[in-house]
């Protein structure tokens, strides 16, 4: 899967912006992922499995969120949040893919 070099998915959570950590796993493959920048928040994105919370190094599939480009099956991130019109706009991270779409942000949240 060729991703773009540079996305900047927002924490599903707060909507802050996420930091990019390189891991190395087994020596050999460079795995990257994002991490929320509130120290409180254990929030990831990775780029094949979606959102979900790092706890102790293990990711809980338990509190994964994942949504999935139609065009391409890539995993979509939260790319921005338009706060007053409670709008996020999830967009694919592939290089020949530019779908993006908006959604109602949760009430919840
Ligand atoms: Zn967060
Ligand atoms: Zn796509």
């Amino acid at each position: 899967m060729t991703s773009r070099e540079q996305f900047s998915p927002l924490c599903d959570v707060h909507y802050t912006s996420m930091q990019r950590m390189m891991v190395e796993e087994d020596g050999e493959e460079i795995q990257s992922y994002h991490i929320c920048e509130r120290r409180d928040c254990s929030r990831v994105f990775r780029d094949a499995f979606g959102y979900s919370d790092l706890i102790e190094g293990q990711f809980d599939k338990s509190r994964a969120f994942i949504r999935k480009c139609p065009a391409c099956g890539a995993i979509l991130y939260l790319a921005e949040v338009d706060q007053p019109r409670k709008l996020e706009t999830w967009e694919c991270p592939r290089m020949n893919c530019e779908f993006s779409e908006e959604f109602p942000s949760p009430a919840a949240r």
